[in-house]
């Protein structure tokens, strides 16, 4: 199937040949037909499967169609929630670029910088909006935004709106819309609550479902390197340095964790910056856009801060540390390989994380090729120690479920500064 195929207006099928995309990925030769007979959907799709574009285009498409001319003020059409401020962004400026022929406006909205510049653009007049759900409900709450023109909803990455929380936010932004829309639910995940979300607020959507939880994990190539806690470092700097890698994206389990070997890695020689919950929004956005610019080598960061991170090609991922919750391993992993290019994941692991290792693998139901690299084999007499997570408030040392794994702190993407 072409984009041809799927009936798209020449304005998008320009931006799309700009992109070089030369085909539809999955999701959007499932989605796109179904979104365009106006049906509401439901689909499991992580990043990395083309969902942004798989939403995106069929929207703007549908608006192209409803030839709304903008001689009045721009009127919300859209509205799209995602977690983090990092993905929010990285929507936005999707739309944007798949937006780029016509004349439709976006702009995003988030929590941790200033709201000025968000009542601007709002008054100004736009016509999607991009938003995380905490600075979105200031915005309803203090009358600057009218959503009620809004004829598509996009729930972007849902399982982890409510993952961090977010159920209540949603429901009192879904409150301040018109009945009569259109609602996209896209979800890496299943649950109960998810379900619940879409028997609540879908209106008989059609299922659609591309990638397994282990999708990802057949295309990026994975090894586990076995060492000592005390030798990881060591055996990163040699890793980067032997295979000269270029851009490596390195997750710790702590933000103070990121801090410290991002230092480290600096005394090693190794350009590196760590992005995590407790850096200012601004900071963030600098040392990923350094890193995608290829001024720093390595970008150390919690999988809170990684979370939608999208880098085209990016070549390496690195567990310094592996995830306490499973599904993290694969939206780590998720990172790399993606659209078709090649990827690697390394895995640092340690004898106290032999169970985190056996549960990432039952997840993914297969073994990961072991190394045990020459001068870096671990010390046999040193015995597994409960992991230290940290003691602070991000630590994630609960299982999934319940909400308890959030730790309060570092979870509440794009609501730091927004709402107290
Ligand atoms: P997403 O899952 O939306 O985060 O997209 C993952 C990556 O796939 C992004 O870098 C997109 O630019 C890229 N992409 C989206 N659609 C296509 C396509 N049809 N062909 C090739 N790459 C694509």
């Amino acid at each position: 199937m072409t984009f041809n195929d799927l009936g798209l207006n020449k304005l998008l099928l320009k931006a799309i040949k700009e992109q070089g995309y030369e085909n539809p990925t999955p999701i959007q030769e499932q989605a796109i037909p179904v979104i365009l007979k106006r049906k509401d959907i439901l689909a499991g799709a992580q990043t990395g499967t083309g969902k942004t574009a798989g939403f995106t285009l069929p929207m703007l498409e549908l608006l192209l169609r409803s030839k709304e001319n903008h001689k009045g003020k721009r009127h919300i059409k859209a509205l799209i929630l995602a977690p983090t401020r990092e993905l929010a962004a990285q929507v936005e400026e999707s739309v944007r670029l798949y937006a780029k022929h016509t004349d439709y406006t976006s702009t995003v909205i988030f929590g941790g910088v200033k709201i000025n510049p968000q009542l601007v653009a709002l008054r100004r007049g736009v016509d999607i909006v991009v938003a995380t759900p905490g600075r979105l409900l200031d915005h309803i709450s203090q009358k600057s935004i009218d959503l009620s023109h809004v004829d598509f909803l996009i729930l972007d990455e849902a399982d982890r709106m409510l993952d961090m929380g977010f159920v209540n936010d949603i429901k009192k932004v879904i409150a301040a819309l018109p009945a009569n829309r259109q609602t996209l639910l896209f979800s890496a995940t299943y649950s109960n609550d998810i379900k619940k979300l879409s028997n609540q607020f879908l209106k008989s959507p059609t299922l659609i479902e591309v990638a397994r939880t282990n999708a990802s994990s057949e295309i990026v190539q994975q090894a586990i390197y076995h060492v000592d806690k005390s030798r990881k470092r060591e055996l990163l700097t040699h890793l980067i340095k032997e295979g000269d890698w270029k851009q490596v994206l390195v997750f710790t389990r702590t933000k103070h964790g990121a801090n410290r070997l991002s230092g480290q890695l600096e005394t090693d020689g190794i350009t590196s910056a760590a992005i995590h919950g407790n850096k200012s929004q601004n900071a963030r956005t600098k040392s990923l856009a350094d890193f995608k610019a290829g001024k720093i080598r390595v970008l150390v960061a919690t999988d809170i801060a990684a979370r939608g991170i999208d880098i085209d090609q990016l070549p390496h991922v690195v567990n310094y540390e592996l995830p306490n919750v499973s599904e993290d391993y694969v939206h780590r992993i998720g990172r790399t390989g993606r659209a078709g290019n090649k990827g690697e994941a390394i895995s640092l692991v340690c004898v106290d994380e032999d169970e985190f290792l056996a549960g990432i693998e039952k997840l993914i139901k297969k073994d990961i090729p072991k190394v045990w690299l020459k001068g870096f084999k671990p010390d046999p007499s040193i015995k597994a120690e409960p992991i230290n997570m940290g003691g602070n408030r991000g630590a994630r040392n609960k299982p999934r479920g319940g909400g308890s794994r959030n730790g309060g702190g570092n979870r509440n993407g794009g609501r730091n500064g927004g709402r107290r």
